[in-house]
């Protein structure tokens, strides 16, 4: 029996994130991992190989709809599906030894296997107990399906089956229009499939800024994406050649279906705790299946932390890789701290869409007064000068300080542009602070200047 401080039980952003900082902080520390390779979710079937697909198809997208325009004429390239996937196979196999790079750099040791909690204090790999002063459990999500819906991951599928499918379909229907369906819908749409996304919701993105979703809903459907909102999906009629989708309209009732050669379930993922043995230990659970944690990702059970997917908190590989050193930093008796505040989203589509903070909706909701700055990304050259002005960035601020409340940008490169104001809300900066700050030229970022600019006596390019 192997003797650690620390064990921690999944090898995704939130626990070999936690394992190396525990590591970095003097705890002896081990990993356990059973599928195989380390980085979870994240990166073998999730935000590194959609990024890979997004990227790839991206290019694509920019060689239909661009190169013309630029002087790069007659530009054909044929899709090699085979390439493509074994092009994303390398990034991910690049980035998992990674990992295992970094587990021996910082003398981690990586357990590879199923592993179970059979008594406070003992982690079961295999046959081997190995005893542990500390558990963090670290086990992620799966994904979470409807009922009548019998997924096969062949031609009904969740997004692990939709990033490898055998060939490109001729049809997709997507359902649901959050983060997941509208990234790999944007794929399959660019790669020549016909894509529908049917959502429950009469807008898509559910929770994002209204105005961002609208905007983004309207640019995909330019892009040939159909939406049907407000549908309730009943079940999926499978075929030998075809899938079927159920749905009713929620407006009148109406009862409709539409055919597919492929459908993705993307209806939103399920902490996954199965078979770590929490409910002999007495571990408390909330409703929904999370681990019930405290304010130090502490659960019921003395010397057992939990984080990531696993608790309560947006679904996000950055969430858990924060929650993942600062549980770490609690063990080693430090301040371990995460501003769940001030946690950015974004959706990787084109153009992307980046929000950090709250919501005009909810700025509503709590009677605040609040400033806008909005900019187009029309009056930014360097987006015009790439065929990317559609979009705006629209920055939130208290009517009385002025400091900032949120942002939510839609537009080329959001999902970097957001941190700056990530940085200057953690620094508890005012909209003025921002539109004082020297933007280099020409950037997208001064689209975010613009903005804070607007917030007060407003800004120059619009
Ligand atoms: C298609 C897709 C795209 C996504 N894109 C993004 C994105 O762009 N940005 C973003 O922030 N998030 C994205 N996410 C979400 C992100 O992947 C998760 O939020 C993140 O991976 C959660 O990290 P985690 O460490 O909590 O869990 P996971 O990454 O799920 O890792 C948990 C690991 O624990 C292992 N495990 C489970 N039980 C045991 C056990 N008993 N013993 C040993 N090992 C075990 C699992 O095999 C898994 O490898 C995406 C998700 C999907 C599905």
């Amino acid at each position: 029996m192997a003797e650690f401080d620390v064990i921690v039980i999944g090898g995704g952003p939130g626990g070999y994130v936690c394992a190396i900082r525990c590591a970095q902080l003097g705890l002896k520390t081990a990993c356990v991992e059973g599928r195989g390779a380390l980085g979870g979710t994240c990166l073998n079937v999730g935000c590194i190989p959609s990024k890979a697909l997004l990227h790839a198809t991206h290019e694509l997208h920019e060689m239909h709809e661009n190169f013309d325009k630029m002087g790069l004429t007659n530009a054909k390239v044929k899709v090699d599906w085979a390439k493509m996937q074994s092009y994303k196979q390398d990034v991910i196999d690049g980035n998992t030894k990674g990992i295992e790079f970094l587990f021996k750099k910082n003398k981690v040791t990586y357990l590879q296997g199923w592993g179970s909690i059979p008594a406070a204090g003992q982690v079961k790999v295999g046959d081997e107990v190995h005893s542990a002063k500390n558990i963090v459990i670290a086990t992620g999500s799966e994904a979470a399906s409807l009922p009548g819906i019998e997924i096969d991951e062949q031609t009904v599928v969740t997004s692990t089956g939709a990033l490898s499918l055998p060939k490109i379909p001729k049809s997709m229907v997507v359902i649901g229009a959050g983060v997941i369906g509208l990234e790999l819908g944007s794929v399959y749409k660019r790669l020549g499939a016909d894509v529908t996304v049917v959502e429950y919701l009469d807008a898509i993105t559910p929770g994002m800024d209204a105005e961002v979703a609208k905007g983004l809903q309207k640019i995909l459907t330019k892009q040939g994406l159909n939406f049907v909102l407000g549908a309730a999906v009943s079940g999926v009629e499978k075929s030998k050649s075809k899938n079927t989708v159920k749905y009713t309209l929620r407006k009148d009732d109406s009862a409709h279906e539409i055919e597919a050669e492929v459908v993705l379930v993307a209806t939103g993922r399920k902490p996954f705790t199965g078979g770590l043995g929490l409910e002999a230990l007495g571990v408390e659970m909330l409703p929904r299946g999370q681990v019930k944690t405290n304010d130090h990702w502490a659960t019921s059970v003395p010397g057992l932390y939990a984080i990531g997917d696993a608790i309560v908190g947006p679904m996000l590989a950055h969430k858990a890789e924060d929650e993942g050193m600062a549980v770490a930093e609690v063990i080693a008796g430090k301040h371990g701290h995460v501003n769940y505040d001030v946690i950015p989203g974004v959706i990787y589509t084109t153009p992307e869409v980046a929000s950090v903070g709250k919501t005009e909706e909810v700025l509503k909701q709590e009677g605040r007064a609040y400033r806008v700055g909005k900019f187009s990304f029309m009056g930014n050259g360097r987006a015009k000068a790439v065929f990317q002005a559609d979009g705006f960035v629209k920055l939130l601020a208290d009517a009385t300080t002025d400091r900032i409340l949120g942002c939510h940008i839609i537009g080329p490169g959001a999902g970097d542009l957001i941190h700056e104001v990530c940085v200057a809300m953690e620094f508890g900066a005012s909209a003025q602070d921002l539109a004082l700050t020297c933007h280099a030229h020409p950037t997208y970022s001064e689209a975010v200047r613009e903005a804070a600019l607007a917030c007060g006596d407003g800004a120059i390019h619009a």
